[in-house]
Order: C-alpha cells, then sequence, then structure tokens
C-alpha cells in the first residue's frame, strides 16, 4: 500500500498501521479497503489510522445521527455505519454514485446499508435543503467532510447550524500532503495548488473560529477535529 501518512519515515507508519490500526480494523472495512485498491483514485479512500481516530471519536460523542460530505468508495461511510448503534442513520453525500456501488455490496454484507441514506448530488444545495427544515437545526451529532476543499468553509458555516452544540465536524486533508507548510508556490505541483490554497484559508479560519474548538491533528494527511461550542 502507498503510504498516506505524513509521518518522515515510512518505516514508523507502516508500524503504527501494523501494530495498533490493521489488527483492530473490522473485517468488512479491510473488505472494502482491499475493493478499492486498485481503483485508479484509490489513494482518495481515508487513510486507515484517520478512520481508527474517527470511529473513536463517533463513540465518544454518540453519534446517533451523522452527515458525510464525499463517499467516494464508501470506507468512511462503512466504518461510520459501524460505529453507530442499530438506529443510527447517516445522509452521506457525493457527486458520483458509481463508486459508492463499488463498496456498496460489502455495506450490505456487514448488515449497515439500514443506516445510510446515499445521496447522489453537490452537497451545499442539499445541506441548504436540510436547514429549510427547522427540526434539522442542531439535530446532529457528527459530520465527515471529505469532498471538494474549495467549499469546506460553505460546508462549515452550513455544519455548524445542522450540528448540535457538543457535536463534532471532522475535516479530512487538512495538512494537504504538507504542502500548506510550503512557502513557495512554484514548488508545489501545479495540481494541488487551487485546494493548497483553500485548506491553507480554511485552516486560518478554523484556528480564528471562536464557536468551535480546534485540534489539528496530522493523523493520515492531517484532520481538524472541531466540536461546536455555542
Ligand atoms: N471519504 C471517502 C472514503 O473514505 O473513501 C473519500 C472521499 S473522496 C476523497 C472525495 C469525494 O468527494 C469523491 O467521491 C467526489 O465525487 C466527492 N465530491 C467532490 N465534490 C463534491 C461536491 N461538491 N459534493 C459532493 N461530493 C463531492
Ligand atoms: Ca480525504
Amino acid at each position: 500500500m502507498e503510504s498516506k501518512g505524513l509521518l518522515q519515515s515510512k518505516g514508523l507508519y507502516e508500524y503504527l498501521l501494523e501494530t495498533s490500526v490493521y489488527p483492530r480494523e473490522p473485517e468488512p472495512l479491510k473488505e472494502l479497503r482491499n475493493a478499492t485498491a486498485n481503483h485508479p483514485w484509490a489513494m482518495m479512500s481515508t487513510a486507515p489510522d484517520a478512520g481508527q481516530l474517527m470511529a473513536l471519536l463517533l463513540k465518544l460523542v454518540n453519534a446517533k445521527k451523522t452527515i458525510e460530505i464525499g463517499v467516494f468508495t464508501g470506507y468512511s461511510l462503512l466504518l461510520t455505519a459501524l460505529s453507530l448503534p442499530e438506529d443510527g442513520k447517516i445522509t452521506a453525500i457525493d457527486l458520483n454514485r458509481e463508486s459508492f456501488e463499488i463498496g456498496l455490496p460489502i455495506i450490505r454484507k456487514a448488515g449497515v446499508e439500514h443506516k445510510i441514506n446515499f445521496i447522489e448530488s453537490a452537497a451545499l444545495p442539499i445541506l441548504d435543503q436540510l436547514l429549510e427544515v427547522p427540526e434539522n437545526e442542531g439535530a446532529f451529532d457528527f459530520a465527515f467532510v471529505d469532498a471538494d476543499k474549495v467549499n469546506y468553509l460553505n460546508y462549515h458555516e452550513r455544519l455548524l447550524k445542522l450540528l448540535r452544540v457538543g457535536g463534532m465536524v471532522v475535516y479530512d486533508n487538512t495538512l494537504w500532503g504538507g504542502t500548506v507548510a510550503e512557502p513557495d508556490e512554484s514548488l508545489v505541483p501545479e495540481r494541488q495548488r487551487v485546494s493548497r490554497h483553500y485548506t491553507i484559508e480554511l485552516n486560518k479560519s478554523l484556528a480564528a473560529d471562536s464557536r468551535i474548538q480546534i485540534a489539528h491533528v496530522p493523523v493520515g494527511d492531517g484532520i481538524t477535529i472541531c466540536t461546536r461550542l455555542s
């Protein structure tokens, strides 16, 4: 497997995965990871070590109702579904259903499909639709955002209304392969520049946002964990 971690030594990252992550990774998640391994965009799926932390966070907030933006083949979606109680519900949004179909048989076999409401759409209009229903305000416990970086701050404003106080939103790829710390943009591969720019803006904005408590954690490709304070 290609290294996704930001740790300087590949060996250390492998040690972490082999020692603490893979032995505890539920069988269906392993299966989904393997089913995605040969996909041309396999790099997009959530890093297993970030996934392990997310599963722990879901338990800590007693998540029952969640939102996922950016499903791809469903690694983070399946781990969320496995972490929620039987009557838990995930609103899962992705522009593209085709990749979700790759993971769906494994999700079915794991017996958690009933927790998932998959919506094939751009995420922003769906969040706006949710907000048109007053009962949805403060009704969600958890959100995971792993999609178009350009919209993260737009998602943030809407998610802060949808989450309950004490609820949590996790943003993925907030260290963008380490490029956020590169002062000379010309040294950053061109295809990474736009998302790098939006990630830098997101990081500044989250750090200055008094409505949330944050932890910016160098796990996977960097995740920022935010809880709604008020
Ligand atoms: N969380 C996934 C996993 O664990 O495998 C990986 C998600 S992948 C990095 C990003 C996904 O976001 C892609 O499947 C893409 O179709 C979706 N996406 C991109 N822009 C989007 C948008 N505006 N609204 C909804 N989904 C979007
Ligand atoms: Ca990601």
